[in-house]
């Protein structure tokens, strides 16, 4: 296993590294590292020493590839490169009140829904929970500057998180307890693994839960997004209920709307019951051009006639505003594949094993 990154380490595994350094060096460093997110060489309170052993021993796990930015300075992609090559994005969006990023929870995706670019570049590896809390402290380190503070994350960048749930969870963790963001202010996005769902609800800490639902019939859904053959409809709808159930958190489903696939008058139909029965969310955005599928997104007239569609019914339904499109920088449009990935060799033991 490669050597733990900045953000890998928790606080007994810092205290061994720094073995010798008083207990309240341990604590500065860490308070350096989560409240000021500073860089060890700006530590200016612990000994220049130190400062040197701690950027040696603690790697950053990020290095900048590309930057770009897109809607006036309010969206922010990175494109970074890991300690092994792979590479990720995350993406840092300004609102009036407040920033939210959209970090990446794996280096591709094995889910192979055919409309994502991530999906369509397959699966590199999973991250490790220091890689994806780096994320979030690169980007509250750029809202910072740029007069904004980060309040929200969002588990919806490239890969699946909760095929990584070890990492997701104690990024998570992380980002709640030493980095100081409320529950409430983080959302796991989700295909709809059904054991990951459950293992949420039961977590102690209750976050919010989005899920890619696209369908609302088992045919279409098996087609778009293929976890469904496996968890089907019915199974993921007792799943979220529990979460609802047991974290109190609002449930929400993201819903691509495809032009002539999943805007039909019969899917806002059977879209609304299925949500209504869970009082979920609906966020609608008309699916984002991916060079490797055919279908355009719904056109504006159709967006609006599918929402109104929804609300008629009861259903309760928004359309997201749509971000960073001419920088790729929006749903479903993270592939580092545009610059050419090293895949991850496989090993003797991975043999004959699927993605
Ligand atoms: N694997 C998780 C996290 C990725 S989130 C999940 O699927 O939820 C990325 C979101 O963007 C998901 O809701 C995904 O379905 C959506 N998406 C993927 N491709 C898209 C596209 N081309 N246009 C719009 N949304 C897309």
């Amino acid at each position: 296993m490669a050597a733990p990154t900045r953000y890998d380490v928790d606080r007994g595994a810092l205290a061994e590294l720094l073995d010798g350094q008083p207990r309240y060096r341990v604590d500065q460093v860490w308070s350096g590292l989560h409240e000021h997110l500073a860089e060890p060489a700006d530590m200016t309170n612990v000994p220049l020493a130190l400062r040197r052993r701690l950027a040696e021993v603690l790697p950053d796990a990020l290095a900048l590839t590309t930057e770009a930015v897109a809607d006036g300075g309010d969206t922010v992609k990175w494109l970074w490169t890991l300690g092994d090559g792979a590479q990720v994005e995350t993406v840092l969006m300004h609102y009036p009140q407040r920033s939210t990023v959209c970090v990446s929870s794996q280096a591709g995706c094995a889910m192979a829904c055919g409309f994502c670019a991530t999906g369509q570049a397959g699966f590199t590896r999973h991250l490790t929970s220091g890689e994806i809390v780096e994320q979030v402290v690169r980007a509250s380190r750029r809202a910072r500057a740029d007069g904004r503070r980060l309040a929200n994350v969002v588990f919806m960048g490239m890969g699946e998180p909760l095929a990584n749930f070890d990492a997701t969870w104690a990024a998570v963790r992380r980002i709640h307890d030493d980095l100081g963001l409320g529950a409430r202010h983080l959302t796991i996005s989700t295909v709809g693994i059904v054991p990951g769902i459950r293992r949420l609800a039961a977590a102690d800490l209750p976050v919010n839960l989005a899920v890619s639902l696209h369908a609302a019939d088992d045919a279409l859904r098996d087609e778009l997004v293929p976890i469904n053959r496996r968890y089907p409809l019915a199974v993921l709808a007792e799943a979220c209920a529990e979460h609802v159930e047991r974290t109190g958190r609002r449930l929400s489903f993201e819903w691509a709307l495809i032009d002539g696939v999943n805007d039909r008058p019969q899917d806002a139909a059977r879209l609304a019951a299925y949500a209504r029965d869970l009082r979920a969310h609906v966020n609608l955005i008309p699916l984002n051009p991916t060079p490797g599928y055919p279908t355009r997104g719904t056109p504006p007239e159709g967006v609006e006639r599918f929402r109104q569609e929804l609300a008629g019914r009861g259903a309760n339904v928004t359309v997201r505003d749509t971000r960073g499109t001419s920088i790729d920088a929006a749903c479903g449009q993270l592939a580092a594949a545009a610059v050419p990935t090293p895949r991850r060799r496989p090993r003797p033991a991975d043999e004959g094993r699927g993605g």
